[in-house]
C-alpha cells in the first residue's frame, strides 16, 4: 500500500472505531475505554502529531518564503503575486459566503425550531482593522514566531528575502544555507508523515466517538444544509474558479489534494496543515516555491471559504430561530463583516465560532444563539477545515500558472511528490561523512 492509501485507511478504520464506540456508548467516564483508549492512546498520539506538524509551521514558512523571495529575485513580481492572491482570496471567500447564505435562506432552515439552549457562548468583539493592520508588523519578530503569528512572520521573512537580494553576491552561501534548512525542514515533514496513518487514524477514533449523536440528529436541518453548502463550493466552485482562470484539469487537482484534505480534516486547523499544504503545492500540482512559500501560509491566515460558508449558513439559521429579519443590507453585512473576520484570525481550530460571535455582534443577532450550534461544531469544523486548505491550494495553483511558475508536467504527472516515490533512505556511508567532518572540526 502506497501513503496516501495507509492514510486514507487510517481515516475510515478511525471512523468506524469512532463510531463503533460512540454507538455502544463504550465511552461512558470512567470506563477503561475512556480513560485508557480515547482519552489516552488516541488523545496522546493523536496531540503528539498535530504538535509535531505545528513544530514545523514557523521554521519552514520562515526558511521557505526567504527562499521564495529570492528565488524570485523580482520586487515587482512579488507584488503582482500578492495582490493577485489577495484579490482570489477575498472573491473566493465572497462567492462561498454569498452561496450559502442563499442556499440556507432559499431553504429557510431553522424556521419554527426552538431557541432554548443551556449552552453559553461569550461574545468576541472583532479586533478594530487600525490593529490588524499594525499587527502585520512585528515588533518583535522572535516574539511573533513563538507565538505563531503568521503575518508577522510573512512579513519579516520577505523582508528578509528583500534585503538579501540587495546585499547581492555576498549573499550568496547565506541563501544556500537557508536553501539547506529548507530542505532539512521539507524532509522533516516526510518524517512526520510516515507516521501519519496511525495518528489520523487516532484523531479521527478521538473526535468521532466524542461526537453527539442526538444534537447532531436534533440539527439535522443546519448541519446538512452546511455539508451540502461545503460540498457545493469544493467541487463545483472552487473547481470552476480553478477552470476558468487556469484551464487545468480539476480531477487532477482534486485527486493530488486528498492526501492534505485528510490531514486538515483531521487537525481542524489550516496552519497545522501548512506542511503538508506546502508540500502538495510544490510536490503533487508542480507550483514553484518562489509562489507557494507566500500562498500558502497567506492563504492559510486570510482566505477561509469554508468557515466562511459555516458563517452564512448559522447567520441565516439562527436569525430564523430567534425570527430576526436581517433583510439585505444585514446579508451585505454579514458578507463583509465574514471576510474581514477571516483576514484577522488565524486557521485554528474552533475559530469559525469566535468570528460569527463578530459577525452576530456587528448585525445585531443574539450571540446566545451561538450556543445552539456549539454542540456540532466539531464535526462542521473538521469538513470547513478540508474546504479551507483547498481554496488556498487552488489559488496558488492559479497565481502559478498565470506567472509562469508552474510546471505542467508535475502537475500531470499522477505519480508526482508521492511519499513513496521519494521515500525516507539512510545512506550510511554519507552519514560516516557527515560524522567524521563533525569530529574532525571539533578536535581541532
Ligand atoms: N478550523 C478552521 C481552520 O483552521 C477555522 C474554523 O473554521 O474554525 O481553517
Amino acid at each position: 500500500m502506497n501513503l496516501t492509501a495507509k492514510v486514507l485507511t487510517g481515516m475510515l478504520l478511525g471512523i468506524v472505531v469512532g463510531l463503533t464506540i460512540n454507538l455502544t456508548q463504550a465511552n461512558i467516564t470512567g470506563s477503561f475505554i475512556n480513560e485508557y483508549i480515547v482519552n489516552g492512546l488516541f488523545y496522546v498520539t493523536g496531540k503528539m502529531f498535530v504538535n509535531s506538524l505545528k513544530m514545523l509551521v514557523v521554521p519552514l514558512v520562515l526558511f521557505s518564503l526567504i527562499c521564495g523571495v529570492c528565488g524570485i529575485g523580482d520586487i515587482k513580481l512579488l507584488g503582482r503575486i500578492g495582490s493577485k492572491s489577495f484579490i482570489l482570496y477575498i472573491l473566493t471567500t465572497a462567492i462561498a459566503i454569498a452561496t450559502a447564505i442563499l442556499i440556507a435562506a432559499g431553504l429557510e432552515i431553522g424556521k419554527g425550531m426552538n431557541a432554548a439552549t443551556d449552552a453559553t457562548f461569550a461574545a468576541t468583539k472583532a479586533p478594530p482593522i487600525a490593529e490588524v493592520l499594525i499587527s502585520i508588523v512585528p515588533s518583535n519578530p522572535i516574539q511573533a514566531m513563538a507565538n505563531g503569528e503568521m503575518l508577522s512572520i510573512i512579513f519579516f521573512a520577505i523582508l528578509v528575502g528583500v534585503s538579501i537580494l540587495l546585499v547581492g553576491k555576498k549573499a550568496k552561501g547565506l541563501v544556500a544555507t537557508i536553501e539547506l534548512l529548507n530542505e532539512v525542514m521539507m524532509k522533516m515533514v516526510g518524517v512526520i508523515m510516515s507516521v501519519a496513518p496511525y495518528a489520523v487514524f487516532c484523531l479521527l477514533a478521538k473526535a468521532i466517538s466524542e461526537l453527539g449523536m442526538d444534537l447532531l440528529a436534533q440539527l439535522a436541518g443546519y448541519v446538512l444544509v452546511l455539508i451540502a453548502a461545503l460540498l457545493i463550493h469544493l467541487f463545483v466552485t472552487l473547481q470552476a474558479v480553478l477552470f476558468i482562470f487556469s484551464r487545468l484539469n480539476p480531477v487532477i487537482f482534486l485527486r493530488k489534494m486528498r492526501n492534505a484534505q485528510i490531514f486538515a480534516f483531521s487537525t481542524s486547523s489550516s496552519n497545522a496543515t501548512i506542511p503538508v499544504t506546502l508540500r502538495t503545492v510544490t510536490e503533487k500540482l508542480g507550483v514553484n516555491n518562489s509562489v507557494a512559500s507566500f500562498t500558502v501560509p497567506f492563504g492559510a491566515t486570510i482566505n477561509m471559504d469554508g468557515t466562511a460558508i459555516m458563517q452564512g449558513v448559522a447567520t441565516v439559521f439562527i436569525a430564523n430561530v430567534y425570527n430576526v429579519d436581517l433583510g439585505l443590507t444585514g446579508y451585505l453585512t454579514v458578507i463583509v463583516m465574514s471576510v474581514l473576520a477571516s483576514i484577522g484570525t488565524a486557521g485554528v481550530p474552533g475559530v469559525g465560532l469566535i468570528m460569527l460571535s463578530m459577525v452576530f455582534a456587528q448585525v445585531g443577532l443574539p450571540v446566545e444563539g451561538i450556543g445552539l450550534i456549539l454542540g456540532v461544531d466539531r464535526l462542521l469544523d473538521m469538513i470547513r477545515t478540508a474546504v479551507n486548505i483547498t481554496g488556498d491550494a487552488a489559488v496558488s495553483t492559479i497565481v502559478a500558472k498565470s506567472e509562469g511558475k508552474l510546471n505542467i508536467d508535475i502537475f500531470n504527472d499522477p505519480n508526482a511528490g508521492n511519499l513513496d516515490t521519494n521515500p525516507i533512505h539512510i545512506d550510511d556511508e554519507s552519514n560516516q561523512e557527515i560524522a567524521q567532518t563533525v569530529r574532525k572540526t571539533h578536535d581541532s
